[in-house]
């Protein structure tokens, strides 16, 4: 089927980036289009847990903190804008993320006073009184109370559902070449045929690399494989998210159960493995023995699109006009999506930014 089409801005890329960054520029009343290869919303962001925090934030560049900072004061107005338009509720919750590995202790401190970002210290009986189902024994453990979390592949819907009127969204379509004329982006052949565009917006996640370096400039973004388990729990038996050693746990309103995720460099392979389901069971049931009694209802892998640093690449590609980046969030793009995709439409419009943008430019040096 041939299916050539044209529009001012083209999205490439229906995940979390794609689909905000769709949103905010047909808000500002752009013509928008968006190309995905799949279905949108069934890649990372999909298989993301939901965390509105970077895990341990004070070990992230304060480019990534500046981006969480401002989505996560953006989430509950967006959650409740986007199910008052699709129906389709995201489940906000301020569900505040315990991290029950003491030993950076100080720094934690002296990020959140940096930050203005409330954590409490909580005692053995506090955290007995708060998460009565916790077994791991610390002695003391850091509370963030205000970190809150979405049902990622609600919000994906939702984010779809929203947009749907005002953006042309093409499912099951791969983008095989960005088009490039005299330096200047004009559009991209697909697998259904050609899309004329003013301007390209490449939110291709893990898949980033491949489809730019054939213009000769490769950012620095590899599929970094990450496994999750899912437990069906009841409701409330498991109030908060908590995180120990790399490993958290996350209540969903429900009462189901997530325990993630492994960090794997095995390229585009997306299977699951015995070891890693193994390895999270054994995790799940050190801090929440209740889960024992509870059957693993799913279990899955997907891939994040990782960067070294961890800091996205956000803004124009030099060599080529028209042609833009929002790729490479690797843990966080459920949580710095709203900023990253507001950052990309001000540049992209020639508005303020929202943020200096400097740090995420595809020739900034990086850490
Ligand atoms: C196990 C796991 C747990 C995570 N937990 C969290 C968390 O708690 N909090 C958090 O903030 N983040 C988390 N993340 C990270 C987060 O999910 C990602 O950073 C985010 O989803 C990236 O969004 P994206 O839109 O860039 O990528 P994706 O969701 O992968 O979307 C990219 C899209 O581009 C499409 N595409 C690629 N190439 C082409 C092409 N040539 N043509 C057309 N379409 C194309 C793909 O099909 C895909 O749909 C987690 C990730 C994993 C895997």
């Amino acid at each position: 089927m041939s299916q050539n089409a044209s529009t001012d801005v083209l999205i490439i890329g229906g995940g979390v980036i794609g689909l905000m960054t769709a949103r905010e520029l047909a808000l500002a009343g752009a013509d928008v289009a968006l190309v995905e290869m799949g279905g949108t919303g069934r890649q990372a962001s999909w298989a993301g847990g939901g965390i509105l925090s970077p895990l341990y934030p004070w070990r992230f560049a304060g480019a990534v903190n500046a981006l969480a900072a401002w989505s996560q004061r953006a989430y509950p107005e967006l959650c409740q804008a986007l199910f008052e338009r699709s129906g389709i509720d995201p489940e906000y919750a301020a569900s505040g993320l315990l991290i029950l590995d003491p030993e950076e202790r100080a720094e934690a401190l002296a990020w959140a006073t940096a930050e203005d970002a409330t954590v409490e210290e909580m005692d053995i009986e506090r955290i007995e009184r708060e998460e009565p189902g916790l077994a791991t024994k610390t002695r003391s453990a850091l509370w963030f109370p205000d970190v809150g979390q979405v049902r990622n592949p609600r919000l994906t819907k939702a984010l779809h559902a929203s947009i749907a009127p005002d953006v042309h969204i093409r499912e099951h379509e791969e983008v095989l070449q960005l088009s490039v004329e005299n330096g200047r982006t004009t559009g991209v052949r697909t697998t259904a045929g050609e899309i004329q565009a003013e301007r390209v917006v490449v939110c291709t996640g893990a898949w980033t690399a491949d489809l730019l370096g054939k213009l000769g400039r490769k950012p620095d973004i590899q599929p970094v494989r990450g496994q999750m388990i899912l437990f069906h729990a009841k409701p409330g038996q498991i109030r908060h998210m908590s995180l120990l050693r790399e490993r958290y746990v996350i209540p969903r309103r429900d009462g189901r159960v997530l325990i993630g995720s492994t960090l794997e460099d095995v390229g585009f392979e997306k299977r699951t493995t015995a070891e890693a389901k193994e390895e999270l069971y054994r995790t799940a049931i050190e801090m929440f023995p209740l889960l024992k009694r509870t059957p693993i209802e799913d279990h899955w892998a997907g891939l994040r699109p990782g960067s070294p640093s961890g800091i996205p690449y956000i803004g124009p590609f030099p060599e080529v006009d028209g042609l833009y980046v929002n790729a490479g969030h690797y843990r966080n793009g459920l949580v710095t999506g709203p900023a990253s995709a507001r950052l990309l439409a001000d540049l992209l419009l020639g508005l303020e930014p929202i943020l200096p943008p400097s740090a995420y430019g595809l020739e900034a040096p990086r850490p």
